[in-house]
């Protein structure tokens, strides 16, 4: 432990010391954690991260903590399952998705950025910890929170769907709901932080978050077998994801443990909602916030606070961005349950989709190793795919009703035979 050297500037450069702020006093830019890369790259290895449980804890070399997490979680280290039928569906012969609809513990890939957060917040010596949400962050703070035994407040926008409102609630966290989208429960959080001593980990705590977003990153590499893919694609909110995974693929390079090669960097965002994708398309160095509506709740963020980081990384990286209706969201939530099995939120459902329109396109090529990230779990967004699915019947408990009315009509459809298809490299645990 023990490898931040502080906060550095990510315009001017300029070193801050490692306190609960987010933006440079001289420009105004965001911070970021500095490392010390000369001493991890002596001290950790592909063996000596391997030997060590399976969470997010193993890269501790390479997150902002001094010490020991306090509240160590076994957060992260999720399934990387090849999905073939889905790749043979949609014409793609090697693909994986990175699977943090079940992340501990509360099934969002937002589990890896509080449990960052909230231990730094620990060491900063914090008693209160906060967040401005779309959903899935307040579900992590409030169950995190909970765990380490300091107070929770969340500040959400009060029209969210009823399943991250009870998941926030039954954790015994302060939820606050705000009349009014993400972008004004953020900019209310903004000045709240400046007058009390809280933690909100997605404002002040800011810069520590964002580096909890990385471990995806580095365990894609791991879960190949120590070896970057062609491509990923990752769904945009604030855009801080996106970057970390790009992040994190170029630290594990430089730290020679994996052979450096370029990634193209997806992005994904729903039509309703796409500040940052309509910015690549249209190659503009700027941001124009809209004003969010679509049924990806989780990602409608207007106005990204890291967007224009994210637009850079997905232009010079090669990669481009797509965005998708909300009919197209449902239709990749359908597709990834009954190809692999896997039960998106729509945010999942608006990866998925993106990936089938950038194949289309022949942004992504078939033989490019390309990982979805699929973010987040649909028992949280039911409403979204109500009455979508398979067959179904309602019969009397009657063995000649059964006979007449089920095997009369049904073929059992599955909607895709299985296939034999690309190599199965590891899985998590
Ligand atoms: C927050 C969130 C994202 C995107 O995160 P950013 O880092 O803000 O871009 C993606 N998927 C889900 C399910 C989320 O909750
Ligand atoms: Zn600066």
């Amino acid at each position: 432990m023990g490898k931040l050297l502080g906060l550095s500037c990510r315009e001017c450069g300029r070193l801050a010391p490692v306190e609960g702020t987010s933006y440079c006093e001289e420009c105004f830019a965001p911070l970021e954690p500095a490392y010390d890369y000369e001493a991890v790259r002596a001290e950790v290895s592909r063996e000596l991260w391997a030997s060590r449980p399976a969470d997010i804890w193993r890269y501790r070399e390479l997150l902002p903590l001094l010490g020991p997490p306090e509240a160590a979680l076994p957060v992260g280290f999720t399934p990387l399952l090849p999905a073939r039928k889905l790749g043979r569906v949609l014409g793609h012969r090697v693909l994986f998705i990175k699977n943090d609809a079940v992340n501990y513990p509360t099934l969002s890939f937002k589990d890896r950025v509080v449990a960052v957060a909230l231990n730094k917040a620990i060491e900063l010596g914090y008693d209160t910890i906060a967040c401005s949400s779309t959903g899935n962050l307040a579900n992590s703070v409030a169950a995190q929170a909970a765990f380490a035994g300091l107070k929770a407040v969340v500040f959400v926008p009060a029209e969210l769907e009823e399943a991250k409102l009870v998941n926030t609630r039954i954790y015994g966290a302060t939820l606050v709901r705000v009349d009014g989208n993400y972008d004004a429960v953020n900019r209310l959080c903004t000045q709240i932080a400046q007058e009390q001593r809280w933690a909100f980990v997605n404002v002040n705590l800011r810069p520590y978050y964002a580096e909890g977003s990385k471990t995806v990153g580095y365990e894609i590499a791991e879960q190949l077998g120590w070896r970057l893919p062609d491509a990923v694609v990752v769904p945009m909110a604030g855009g801080s994801l996106i970057g970390r995974v790009h992040k994190a693929f170029g630290e594990l390079g430089k730290l020679g443990l994996v052979e450096p090669r370029p990634v193209k960097i997806f992005g994904a965002q729903a039509s309703g909602c796409a500040p940052i994708v309509r910015a690549v398309q249209a190659g503009r160095e700027q941001i124009v916030p809209e004003k969010p509506n679509t049924i990806a709740r989780s990602l409608a963020i207007g106005n990204p606070a890291d967007g224009l980081f994210a637009a850079r990384v997905i232009r010079d990286s090669g990669g481009w961005g797509a965005h998708v209706s909300d009919q197209e969201i449902i239709e990749g939530i359908r597709l990834l349950a009954s190809c692999e099995g896997v039960f998106t939120e729509t945010a999942g459902g608006v990866t998925v989709a993106s990936f089938r329109r950038l194949l289309e396109e022949g942004r992504i090529q078939p033989d490019e190793t390309t990982v979805l990230c699929i973010t987040g779990n649909g028992l949280k967004t039911i409403d979204a795919v109500c009455g979508v699915g398979g067959e179904e019947f309602l019969i009397a408990p009657k063995l000649a009703e059964f006979k007449r009315v089920v095997l009369g009509a049904t073929r059992f459809q599955q909607p895709v035979a299985f296939a034999e298809a690309a190599p199965i490299v590891s899985g998590g645990r």
